[in-house]
């Protein structure tokens, strides 16, 4: 962030000590410890690791105008996860009960690792969320899948983002000829009797309740058996303006908005990353925020069990105001 010269724009005659507390003002965001106004700011700290995520890697089939991570065909930033990097952190976690394992993009089927990844997780009874497009790359896995849903039933859930319940605003965000082929795959999945799962978004102007309505007829009248109105089934993200001034959390925010730190993901998750250039996968704070070094915590997960501090524009906007949740 920029740091702004103290001498610029003094008035001649004018007491420099007014602009010097101007100019002093503090941006947001800067400081981990304390707010641009000067108070305490908030820290999460690590509840219980309930979720260990992978980023598979930011290669995807899509390149969606607004994907949070930048993922396309190109973009390459978070290299692929390898099967055997995963199996580190697997036995590292092995004596800790973690719940669930889940896998996030990019488009994690894309990675050739990416079944050995998830059978390696179910075979150490963890469950598992896989994050897909359920588009081709998936469908490039059917026998592999049908394997692992005999094994291990239940315990694997694939859950297929549509970023509306109507093809117009799905296809304006995600491209051309993307509403087909995703539903086709919900189909398979559906037919084959995955435990499935969508995340949608409800568009400004659109209750809960209508979006839910909503994509409750879409999934009845292609014979998805995903309930539209189970949260767990069905995880609705609010429309967010990425670009909109955030309030910076503080301390005294948790009583003030009645929200817990307890609620947050990171309370309760942590992902591993491979950058591009770095020998080995690093563990982050949570899903949101892969690159920046503020929320890089560590290499293995006993090194990033300490607390996190809520020093990004994401903790105010998708978390403590937003309610986001990545995890089923
Ligand atoms: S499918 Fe998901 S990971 Fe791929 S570009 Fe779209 S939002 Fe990003
Ligand atoms: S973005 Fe959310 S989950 Fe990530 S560190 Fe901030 S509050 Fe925690």
């Amino acid at each position: 962030m920029a740091t702004r010269s103290l001498s610029r724009n003094v008035p001649t005659g004018a007491s420099p000590f007014a602009v010097e507390a101007e100019e002093l003002a503090r941006e947001k965001f800067v400081d981990p410890l304390v707010t641009a106004k000067g108070e305490a700011r908030a820290t999460v700290g690590l509840r219980k690791l309930d979720t260990l995520w992978f980023a598979t890697g930011t290669l995807c089939n899509l390149a969606c105008a607004n994907c949070y991570i930048e993922s396309s065909p190109t973009n390459d930033a978070l290299i692929y996860m390898s099967a055997q990097h995963v199996a580190r952190f697997l036995d590292e976690i092995g004596p800790l009960n973690v719940r669930e394992i889940g896998f996030t993009g990019g488009e994690p089927f894309m990675n050739p690792d990416i079944i050995a990844m998830i059978e390696g997780a179910l075979r150490c009874q963890h469950e598992v969320l896989v994050l897909s497009n359920a588009m081709k790359p998936m469908r490039r896995h059917e026998a592999e899948l049908l394997r692992l849903r005999h094994d291990h039933g239940d315990r694997l859930t694939i859950r297929v983002s549509i970023d509306h319940h109507t093809q117009e605003v799905h296809e304006a965000e995600r491209g051309p000829n993307s509403w087909e082929p995703m539903l086709d795959g919900l189909r398979w999945l559906s037919a084959n009797h995955f435990s499935i799962a969508a995340a949608g978004r409800s568009l400004a102007g659109e209750t809960q309740e209508q979006a839910r309505s909503a994509y409750g007829a879409l999934f009845e009248a292609q014979g998805i058996a995903i309930d539209a109105a189970d949260p767990s089934c069905l995880v609705l993200f609010p429309e967010m303006d990425a670009a909109a001034d955030v309030p910076e959390i503080t301390t005294e925010c948790w009583g003030i908005l009645g929200k817990s730190p307890d609620d947050q993901m990171c309370a309760s998750s942590r992902m591993v990353v491979h950058r591009k250039g770095e020998p080995a996968p690093r563990v982050v704070a949570c899903t949101l925020l892969p690159y920046d070094p503020g929320f890089d915590l560590g290499d293995t997960i006993a090194e990033a069990n300490g607390a996190v501090s809520l020093n990004h524009p994401h903790c105010a906007r998708f978390c403590v105001l937003g309610g986001a949740s990545c995890s089923a």
